[in-house]
């Protein structure tokens, strides 16, 4: 029996999303993860119909699919500031008509922040901006994930708790799920540098979320100590995680299944390598 494994890395939209797929193939990847639109800018891109074309003449020649979108990095949906909460609901909203635009099964997304808010009050306004896209998400195919956070600032979504919050309070109107990120969850506080210390992570997850909504994965090792909460990358086995988890993350039956994106800091030359290397943690 042949099961297809996702691999692949965020790979660069320049020139068009579908150069993103292109750009996958080259490096061997059977899946990617995307910017649909300038991830700096809050003026969001619109898709002509002929992209929407290129974009699936893509998909189709190479085969690649289970593909992710990363929301702008301008986006909090738990702000303070009406004026950036209301812009960011905005951009937040166009990013997943984007999405339904090209099909894309996942929109990733940074919960937020609290800036001058408490926790609790950060997680209930981020709860308010899921439901205002309550219908715009059921009009379409995109699951929206939450991703697992460093814990950076002031950002929520490091415990998980926090996202077992949200999803509690929207799961029965919105499809919802989580993508967790490695190197974040590293440096967030728990320890996944073992098989062992990955499997009571999972545990953890299983008993707090519910492993169900666990969707995907950013692989990152991190240049960062252990509950530094400072989010930095690194390729990997070359960081402070080291390449254990990322062998167990490719083999367990409980995570071979899902879709996995590299966000390493080196690049399509490095990333080929690492997908070569998952690949073969995944076949032994
Ligand atoms: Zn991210
Ligand atoms: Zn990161």
């Amino acid at each position: 029996m042949t099961t297809k494994i996702w691999i692949g890395a965020h790979t660069s939209a320049a020139g068009g999303a579908f150069q993103a797929i292109y750009e996958g193939e080259k490096i061997g990847a059977t899946t990617v993860q995307l910017f649909t639109s300038n991830q700096k800018q809050w003026q969001g891109r619109v898709i002509s119909p002929e992209e929407v074309a290129l974009w699936e003449k893509a998909l189709a020649e190479t085969g690649i699919d289970q593909v992710m979108s990363h929301d702008s990095y301008l986006i909090n949906l738990g702000a303070v500031d009406p004026l950036v909460l209301h812009k960011s609901r905005q951009a937040f909203r166009e990013e997943l008509q984007r999405c339904h635009l090209l099909k894309i099964p996942y929109l990733n997304f940074h919960p937020g922040a609290a800036t001058t808010a408490s926790v609790d009050e950060c997680l209930s306004t981020i709860i308010e901006s899921l439901l205002e896209v309550e219908e715009l998400a059921n009009s379409g195919k995109t699951q929206l994930l939450l991703e697992t956070t460093a814990g950076q600032g002031s950002s929520v979504g490091h415990r998980f708790e926090h996202l077992a919050t949200i999803i509690g309070a929207v799961k029965d109107r919105l499809p919802i799920g989580v993508c967790i990120d490695t190197c974040h969850l590293f440096v967030a506080g728990y320890d996944i540098r073992t098989e062992e210390g990955m499997e009571k992570t999972l545990e953890a997850f299983d008993a707090i979320i519910g492993l169900s909504y666990l969707r995907a994965f950013h692989l990152n090792d991190s240049m960062k100590e252990f509950a530094s909460r400072v989010d930095r990358h690194a390729p990997l086995g070359q960081g402070k995680i080291g390449i254990e988890p990322f062998r167990y993350l490719m083999r367990s039956e409980k995570t071979r299944h899902l879709p996995k994106y590299l966000e390493t800091p080196e690049g399509p030359a490095v990333w080929k390598e690492e997908i070569a290397t998952l690949k073969t943690f995944a076949s032994l």
